[in-house]
């Protein structure tokens, strides 16, 4: 019951926001988590919201807690790929001819601190 109340309380906040709810929403997600708790609460659900929150807090966090390491791993893998790719597009711009003129520029030399390494 506690869930079903703070999903329709979603619904009243989202219905009161009008145009473009859901990128508000988005943007404050804690803090309409939060409100839409608290309106549950006031509709009488405020015992319901209570277990609900303890049961995430004991049961989700508890997952969330033991995959930390996997999910930092595949997080800076993450950052990896995307510096690679920052390093492509530099190597590229730096390659493309300078306008009004017929000279390249030579690609920088890589340095050392940017030589592949695994973590
Ligand atoms: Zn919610």
């Amino acid at each position: 019951m506690g869930i079903v109340a703070h999903e329709f309380a979603h619904g009243c906040i989202a219905a009161r926001l009008g145009q473009g709810w859901y990128e508000k929403m988005t943007i404050r997600a804690q803090a309409h988590e939060r409100a839409a708790d608290e309106l549950a609460t006031l509709w009488g659900f405020g015992k319901e919201i209570r277990l609900m929150r303890k049961e995430r807090d004991h049961k989700v966090s508890a997952i969330l807690y033991s995959r930390v390491k996997e999910i930092r791993r595949g997080r800076r893998a993450e950052i990896r790929r995307s510096v690679r790719r920052a390093r492509l597009l530099l190597e590229q711009y730096d390659r493309s001819p300078v306008p009004g003129t017929r000279r390249t520029y030579a690609a920088c030399p890589r340095s050392p601190a940017s030589s592949p390494r695994s973590y």
